[in-house]
């Protein structure tokens, strides 16, 4: 059944569609899934269409009749789509953000941020459609001319996580689709509003039927049948490690380009000349902020021993003071976890680091009764004299658990930031400059901080992590409508006739 409304059959805002060929049309499994407000669990954000691996078939039928005309539509007319999608993001920016925090319980100003970063991708990557520009260079050979151009990939899939329920989806599917790519974008199980949303707005904003598709469903079913599919030239992932080596793997068989954005295991460095207020401040952002869900959060802070106990001391007081609760009660400072698997997820965490002989020194429990009795809420959680072989110095935990590992000397510091699978992004508290100079060429991540926390991302700078964090692919900056495109080398001869 097809249905021409984006808006839910009844007053709850329960039931939600896929969004195939321009049109609102419910599974073929005929079956539903519910996603509840982590802050108040009881609460139904929605109800999803439970969807299979014939609902991607029909999706990608749809995106292979749409994208020959999208690729021959100019790119400076595609661009203008996304400006006017751009203006819509902006307009409905409040309503989107407060969807978003009973959606996944993000706070309502780290909501914000999440919109206005889909509103700043649209704007830079609408002007891409005015350059979208290849290179001239001069041939090795007499009357020849070289210049490169680019080409759209086809059909592009595109599977994002929750903890940017509409900034992720944005900053892969804007550049995918000024690129002259149809999409067919399965979004996370917790958070699928946002992306249909996205996709409502887009359609609003002119983009032709069929071009951009969304199917909602489970991970590994829906997922599995996305990337399998040969008529999908690419995938774009950004989820763990574990989902990302799968996805590789199956598109390493047929030769199938995917780009993928990983997990992280992201440590603050503090070194005894340290601004140690300025560490403290960045700490308690960057580990307990989107409640440790970013995968750039601080996970570990590496700490000389001369300065330990009054870095530690301090950073205590700071994650003491922070209260938790609803992130649309403007006084709360961390929202709960995005639901009740992952409180058991960093509970187990916080028993193996206690297991492994850590000192627990904040939190490690969840919170529960009163005002938590019906959510997703952990306490902000500290372990010091953390040994770098401990697994809570090793693994991610993806919540508010933070390993402190003491360390005597600026190599043993690198030595120890760089001794996990993972390379997203590390920041440096020293006031050496020549120490700072050296971390940035000494510290394997793709992003790296000298004196700010390690989750301060901007859009026209490339984003993504190296080893065991992605596959060497960058998203966001200049670079991210080319890693959507086919670049074609071009040789033009004109030599004088004889
Ligand atoms: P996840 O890997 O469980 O899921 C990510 C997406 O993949 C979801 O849409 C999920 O449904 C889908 N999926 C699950 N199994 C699949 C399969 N077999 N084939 C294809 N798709 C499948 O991750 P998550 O829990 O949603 O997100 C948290 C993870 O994402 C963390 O590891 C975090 O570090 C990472 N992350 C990385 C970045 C980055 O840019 N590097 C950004 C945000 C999150």
């Amino acid at each position: 059944m097809s249905i021409s409304s984006p808006t839910p059959s009844t007053e709850q805002g329960q039931i939600y569609r896929n969004f195939i060929g321009g049109e609102w049309r419910n599974s073929q499994s005929g079956e539903t899934f519910v996603s509840t407000n982590p802050a108040h669990t009881s609460e139904v954000i929605g109800r999803y269409q439970k969807s299979t691996a014939a609902d991607i078939e029909d999706a990608i039928d749809v995106a292979v009749k749409a994208q020959p005309g999208w690729a021959a539509t100019p790119a400076p007319e595609r661009g203008e789509i996304l400006l006017r999608a751009a203006l819509l993001l902006d307009e409905e920016k409040e309503e989107l953000a407060t969807l978003m925090t009973r959606e996944m319980g993000k706070l309502l100003k780290e909501t914000r941020g999440d919109v206005q970063t889909a509103i700043d991708v649209a704007k830079y990557v609408a002007g891409e459609g005015r350059r979208a520009e290849g290179e001239t260079v001069p041939s090795a050979l007499p009357n020849k001319f070289c210049m490169t151009m680019r080409q759209p990939i086809g059909i592009v899939g595109i599977i994002t996580p929750w903890n940017f329920p509409l900034a992720i989806p944005a900053w892969k599917t804007f550049p995918a689709l000024l690129a002259g790519n149809a999409v067919v974008l399965k979004p996370a199980s917790d958070t699928p509003l946002l992306v249909l949303k996205l996709a409502d707005i887009l359609q609003r904003a002119g983009l032709p039927t069929g071009v951009l598709n969304v199917v909602t469903g489970p991970g590994g079913t829906l997922g599995d049948a996305l990337v399998s599919n040969k008529r999908v030239n690419m995938i774009s992932l950004t989820g763990s490690t574990e989902v990302g080596r799968r996805v590789a793997e199956i598109c390493g068989r047929d030769l199938r380009r995917c780009a993928l954005e990983l997990g992280g295991k992201n440590a603050v460095i503090v070194l005894e000349d340290a601004d140690l207020d300025l560490a403290v401040a960045s700490v308690t952002l960057g580990a307990f902020g989107t409640t440790g869900q970013r995968c750039t959060a601080t996970s570990r802070v590496i700490v000389q021993k001369s300065v330990q106990k009054v870095f530690t001391d301090r950073l205590v007081a700071a994650a003491e003071k922070l209260r938790v609760g609803d992130g649309l009660d403007p006084d709360v400072d961390m929202g709960p976890l995005v639901n009740t698997g992952r409180v058991k997820a960093v509970q187990e965490y916080a028993e193996i680091g206690k297991q492994e002989g850590a000192k627990l020194v904040l939190g490690g429990s969840p919170l529960t009764g009163g005002d938590y009795r019906e959510g997703a809420y952990y306490e902000p959680t500290i372990f010091t004299d953390v040994a770098p072989s401990m697994r809570i110095a090793r693994e991610e935990v993806f919540g508010p658990l933070l390993s402190i590992v003491p360390i005597d000397s600026y190599e043993e510091a690198i030595k120890v930031a760089n001794s996990t699978e993972y390379g997203l992004s590390t920041a440096i508290f020293t006031e050496s400059s020549r120490l700072s100079f050296r971390a940035m060429r000494d510290i394997e991540s793709g992003l790296v901080y000298i004196n700010a926390p390690t989750t301060g991302a901007e859009i026209h700078m490339p984003f993504g992590g190296m080893k065991a964090s992605g596959n060497g692919h960058r998203e966001l900056g200049k670079k991210a409508v080319e890693d959507f495109s086919e670049t074609k080398t071009i040789f033009v001869s004109y030599p004088a006739r004889k």
